[in-house]
């Protein structure tokens, strides 16, 4: 007997990822973590966070990294250096960072001055306290696949493909974008898990083709509402990294509403992979405080 089959026509419920939820659910169980340590008579984890320059972006950004180490009872320094800094003197603060056994993960607030070199000032953390995972060594374990510290976006999108059950192995994932911190890990963290992985970029040929092949789509490019409806394979998952701001608003690298009916799961630009990230920043901080601490 055939299969019953559906109408071509049949509508696709869209799942709206619910990253604020789920974010918080993981700081729920990070927090139960830490008052166990504290409970223990240990110290509490601390993240140290550095910004260069008075960005109002990136200033929201790590006010936000240190309300949410406070909610979990984790502690957090913070470093505000001017614009001018040197980036000597930038590496200086680093390496006693470095070297401040209270301090168990180090975040360089992105982007830097254009005089200071990102990949200088991430060799510079000790791969120990890479909370942001940027340092070749972390980098060089992903890709061995014997990471425990893992970039904070990547390991974010795979947490809600996982908790929305998105099946990895042998599905067809492509990511667009492949930067450091996002592109490259993500394709990595999919390829492991057994997805057969496409990284596309701004060269790629035939993109909107490409992307059509995709059960796993992640676009992580920064171009607004780039990837159109029909870019999509129906029955998708969509997870929308990029963040761009248009007439005040937030809005990400996929055309949302045309998404809808399409995907069967779509990240939010806001509150989808955002929380996520800081959620991933809070969890890398406490391996690193249990792996220096043997915790
Ligand atoms: P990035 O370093 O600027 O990388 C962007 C990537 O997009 C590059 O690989 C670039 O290709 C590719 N690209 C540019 N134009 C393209 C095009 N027309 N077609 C295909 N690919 C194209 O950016 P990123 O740091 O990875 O961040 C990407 C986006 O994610 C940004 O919007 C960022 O704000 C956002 N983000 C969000 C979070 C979050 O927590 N929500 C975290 C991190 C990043 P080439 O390599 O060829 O130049």
């Amino acid at each position: 007997m055939s299969e019953p089959t559906q109408p071509a026509s049949a509508a696709i419920e869209t799942v709206v990822v619910d990253g604020l939820g789920l974010a918080k659910s993981i700081r729920a169980e990070l927090a139960r973590e830490v008052a166990a340590l504290v409970e223990a008579g240990r110290r509490a984890p601390c993240l140290a966070v550095v910004l260069v320059g008075d960005d109002p972006a990136s200033r929201s950004y790590i006010k936000g990294k240190q309300r949410a180490c406070a909610r979990i009872g984790m502690e957090s320094v913070e470093h505000l250096l001017p614009e001018d800094t040197p980036e000597p003197a930038l590496l200086e603060l680093v390496a006693k960072l470095n070297a401040d056994d209270g301090v168990d993960g180090i975040l360089v607030q992105l982007p830097l001055p254009a005089h200071i070199s990102p990949a200088a000032v991430a060799e510079a953390v000790d791969p120990a306290k890479d909370a942001d995972a940027l340092h070749p060594s972390t980098s060089g374990k992903l890709l061995a696949g014997t990471a425990d510290l893992i970039s904070c976006t990547p390991l974010g999108v795979m947490a809600i493909l996982d908790h929305h059950q998105v099946p990895l192995e042998g599905a067809q994932a492509v990511v667009i974008g492949r930067s450091n911190i996002v592109g490259k890990p993500v394709s990595l963290l999919l390829q492991q898990r057994n997805a057969t992985v496409t990284m596309c970029h701004s060269r790629t040929r035939n993109l909107p083709e490409i992307c059509r092949q995709a059960d796993v789509l992640v676009a992580a490019v920064g171009r607004p509402r780039m990837v159109k409806g029909d870019w999509i394979k129906p029955g998708a998952a969509v997870m929308d990294v990029g963040v761009s701001e248009v007439d005040g608003k937030l809005v990400g690298d996929v055309d949302f509403e045309a998404a809808q009916g399409v995907a069967s799961l779509i990240t939010p630009s806001r509150r989808g992979i955002g929380p996520m990230t800081i959620t991933m920043l809070l969890r890398n901080t406490l391996h690193a405080y249990r792996a220096r601490t043997n915790a």
